[in-house]
Formats: structure tokens, sequence, C-alpha cells
């Protein structure tokens, strides 16, 4: 059983979990610099995200990204913060865990865009869309770029109609599982055997093969890393 996105471990050994900070190293959208120049310079970010990755050769990066949940427009720094850690991630051919509440589409593009910019683009290199959202008409090129689409705990909301019909649409060999705990949600944070039941329930399968596929796939999203 993997949960394939967490901030906070939930303590029990038989769950394998990709926690941001061990399993991933990265300055989330919040935390990125708001305007061009300000503190953390950019510079200051690219260093220490490439020292955290020289001290953890089986890490990936994330999470990283853009938001459009706490303001409607994305502040320049926010955006300059992601592509550099993104092309850095690239560079190093390390799998992905990407935010993009809100602005999934502009993620897809500058994903692409930071691709089309790398010299050297390693073929096996993984993207996680961790609580991915928006409609079904972005799951194509989210294939196409060898990313994975990780369902969370709205899963368990039998009125979120939308996201559950997303559920439905995701190709079985990309699809993860996640409960994103963080310190702040802990308490009520639902277990990632929990989530998997319910997207097995939505999508009609089996609660152990679908548990297998979500291992298998985890499996290859990290070991989508390059040997350095
Ligand atoms: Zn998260």
């Amino acid at each position: 059983m993997t949960d394939a996105h967490c901030h906070l471990s939930c303590g029990d050994a038989t769950i394998r979990e990709l926690v941001v900070g061990r399993d991933f190293f990265g300055v989330h959208p919040w935390d990125a610099p708001r305007g061009l120049g300000e503190e953390p310079s950019i510079d200051d970010l690219a260093s220490s995200l490439r020292r955290a990755l020289a001290a953890n050769p089986a890490a990936g990066v994330g999470e990283i990204g853009l938001d459009r949940l706490r303001e409607r427009a994305i502040p320049p720094g926010m955006r300059e913060a992601f592509e550099a850690q993104l092309a850095i991630a690239v560079e190093l051919g390390r799998p992905v865990a990407l935010h993009g509440a809100k602005c999934w589409g502009q993620v897809v593009e500058a994903v692409k865009r930071v691709l089309g910019r790398a010299a050297a683009p390693r073929p096996g290199q993984a993207f996680l869309f961790h609580g991915f959202s928006r409609s079904d008409g972005l799951v194509p090129d989210i294939v196409r770029l060898n990313g994975y689409i990780s369902v969370g705990p709205a899963i368990l909301n039998g009125h979120a109609v939308n996201y559950r019909a997303l559920a439905r649409k995701i190709p079985g060999d990309r699809l993860l599982v996640e409960t994103d705990r963080t310190e702040g949600n802990a308490a009520e944070c639902p277990s990632v055997r929990d989530v998997l039941a319910g997207l097995a329930e939505v999508r009609g399968e089996g609660v152990a093969a679908l548990e297998a596929q979500t291992d298998a796939n985890a499996e290859r999203f990290m070991a989508s890393v390059s040997a350095p």
C-alpha cells in the first residue's frame, strides 16, 4: 500500500509513504518568494535544492508548482521559483511532485516548456500531478508527459460528482492514491486505505487489484530517478 503524497507520516509501517521533506525536496508555491528579487533569492533556492538532491540521490523534487487558491493572480516570484526548480529536476532527471491548484493548465504548459528547453531530457522522467482536480480534458497531456495522477480523500465525498467522474477516466497505469496528510489535517485525515477503497468502488474495481496496480505505479514513478 502506497501513499503517494503526504507531508506527515501516519506511522503505519505497512504503508509506503512518499513524504515531502524526506522523499521529495523543494519549495512549495505558498512558501515561494512573491516578487522578483525577493528573499529567498532564486539562486539561493536553487543551490539549496541542489544540495538536498545531492545528499538524497533517490529523492524527487516537490512539491513545487503554481497556486491560485489564495489569490487569483500568480505572483511572478512564485512562477520563477517553480520554473527554476523544475529545470533542476529535469536536468537531474528526478521525479517531480506538482501542485497546481486552480491553474493546472498553466502547470502542464510550464512542464512542456521546461522539457522543451532542456539540453538532454531523460526519457523515463515522471511527474506526479498531486491533488489534481480539474476536468479530464488535461489527462491525455498528462499521460504524454509521463505523468501520474494521485487521487485523494475527496473521492470519499459522495457529492463530488465531477471528481468521481475524473477518477474513472484516469488510465489504470497512471493512477496513484494519496492523503496529502499535513500537521493541520492530521486529525481528520482518512487513511490511504480508505481512499483506495473509495476509489475502487468508484471505478468498479477490486480493492486488492487496485492496490497492486497503484503500488506498481508508485514503484515505476520513483524508479524514474536517473542514475547520477
Ligand atoms: Zn501537499
